[in-house]
């Protein structure tokens, strides 16, 4: 067992309200820079939808992520290293610039100049990028905000995938929730063995950096990260991606992101895990994807684990802050959290706990009834999870690689814990029977209220400060083809993970 600690973050989508302040505040402090106007290092979209950039989950276009080989392990989805070097002056799996969008902005102060007109002054938009006036805008960063658009433009969202969507364009049975997104710090990034550079890397605690000096702008890491949040600085020549606030971090401070939400849905933490099973996880069967990557965080609370993660280097704060941490509830414990694509096998590290939704036909059934009627009888939770507007497969597809029963499970687990509140706050009930089949223990509950409904600032964001992390970049740890710290050469690490066709 090689224990290693990764900062990990949960966001809960049944507390995103769409307001993008996320987004806003991570662009005001990392991406206001010339070359970068169409980046959105962290972003939210809507959906149903194609997302951003559009299509970005169709890797039969960009070729993101791995693939799992005939002998079972695992290889990029780009191709092996002659593959990939044929391909650095022409890509053709890259998105373009209308992918994105084209960065707008309106000349404001053309309108304080105007003399006194008849009708008031508009501001013509232009490009960002050309600086030329621009005839009409057709395009954003979320442009299906809210639903916006049509369902045939939702319609190319391939979490629609096995579910029926007849119907699901009329307004009383769709649906929609925000899906906020960043750079996902895998465990096994597709980012890291496409550079051929070796300027991709990843630090003790996680997180996944490019060192600018190394970068030569080749672009591979755009293509291979499935979840395309690696972004090319067209004026810089450089690829730049989400550095998850490393110098707040590394103060034991949240990401700008987490520490701006409104919602208050993301949750921050260290988790420990054996990363020995790394390259056999990701090459797990796609249904076990899930499983294999829970089973692989470590229960910091276990003496055994405590020990040898001491012996192996792990400071005390980490493993003391790792015993404290939200996201292992989350994402271990209770198991209601889940990695964003599994089938991807980049193992990563940015969970998401499903959004409820209620039909709400039946919500106005339910207050009908009153709290003693619906206290009478022992609710069918599953039912309940069948019933909701938004398909348990919808989340399957886009959490789960296409399984339900696990999405079911968490929903039946959230269903459970409004019912037992409310059984205890409306009904007055101070010990409510907690249903066995869920899973649970009543102690379980009380903390879940606390972490997912009233948890405050200390709660939802546990980060150890680490005096190793700070000072040095780390970029010294670089280590090009392996993710391993020192100990890996740029060949060894070519070799560990087949990247290239062993070098
Ligand atoms: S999500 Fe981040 S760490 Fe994972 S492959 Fe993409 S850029 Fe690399
Ligand atoms: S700030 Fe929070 S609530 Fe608002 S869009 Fe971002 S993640 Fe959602």
């Amino acid at each position: 067992m090689k224990i290693k600690s990764q900062i990990a973050m949960v966001l809960n989508l049944d507390k995103c309200i769409g307001c993008h302040t996320c987004s806003v505040t991570c662009k005001n402090v990392w991406t206001s820079r010339r070359g970068l106007e169409y980046a959105w290092w962290n972003n939210v979209e809507t959906k149903p939808g194609p997302g951003y950039p559009k299509t970005w989950e169709n890797q039969e276009k960009y070729r993101g992520g791995w693939v799992r080989r005939k002998d079972g392990s695992t290889e990029l989805r780009l191709g092996n290293r002659p593959r990939v070097m044929s391909q650095l002056f022409s890509n053709p799996y890259l998105p373009q610039v209308e992918d994105y969008y084209e960065p707008f902005t309106f000349d404001f102060s053309s309108l304080k100049g105007k003399r006194r007109m008849k009708t008031p002054p508009s501001a013509r938009p232009f490009s960002m990028i050309t600086g030329k006036q621009m005839d009409k805008v057709q395009d954003g960063p979320n442009w299906e905000d809210d639903l916006a658009g049509t369902f045939d433009q939702r319609k190319s969202d391939p979490n629609l995938h096995d579910i029926d969507t007849q119907g699901f364009a009329e307004f009383e049975r769709t649906f929609m929730l925000y899906v906020p997104r960043l750079c996902e710090h895998c465990l096994h990034p597709a980012c890291i063995p496409s550079c051929s550079s070796g300027a991709i890397y990843k630090r003790k605690d996680g997180v996944v950096l490019i060192n600018q000096d190394r970068c030569r702008g080749w672009r591979q890491c755009i293509s291979a990260c499935p979840y395309k949040k690696i972004y090319f600085n067209y004026k810089r020549m450089k690829s730049e991606k989400c550095v998850f606030c490393y110098p707040r971090i590394e103060d034991g401070q949240p990401t700008v992101c987490s520490e701006t939400c409104v919602g208050r849905m993301r949750y921050l933490g260290v988790i420990l895990y054996d990363s020995e099973k790394i390259d056999e996880y990701a090459a797990a069967d796609e249904r076990d994807l899930v499983r294999c990557q829970r089973e692989m965080i470590l229960d910091p609370n276990d003496p055994e684990v405590v020990v040898e993660a001491e012996r192996q280097g792990i400071s005390h704060n980490y493993i003391m802050a790792a015993q404290k941490s939200p996201v292992y509830k989350l994402m271990k414990e209770w198991a209601i959290a889940f990695p964003l694509h599994p089938e991807y096998r980049t193992l990563p590290m940015v969970w998401y706990v499903p959004a409820m939704s209620p039909k709400v036909e039946e919500v106005a059934a339910e207050e009908q009834k009153g709290p003693a009627d619906a206290a009478a009888g022992e609710m069918d939770y599953f039912a309940k999870v069948d019933e909701m507007r938004i398909p348990a497969q919808y989340f399957a597809n886009l959490l789960t690689a296409g399984d339900p029963q696990p999405i079911r499970e968490a929903l039946a687990k959230l269903v459970a814990l409004r019912e037992y509140m409310r059984r205890k706050t409306v009904d007055g009930d101070d010990q409510p029977s907690v249903p066995e089949a869920i899973g649970l223990t009543a102690a379980q509950y009380d903390d879940m209220y606390r972490l997912l409904a009233i948890a405050d600032y200390n709660d939802r964001f546990v980060i150890p400060t680490d005096p190793k992390q700070q000072g040095s970049h780390h970029f010294d740890e670089r280590t090009g083809l392996g993710f391993d710290d020192e100990e890996e050469n740029f060949v060894e690490g070519c070799k560990r993970h087949n990247i290239f066709g062993g070098i």
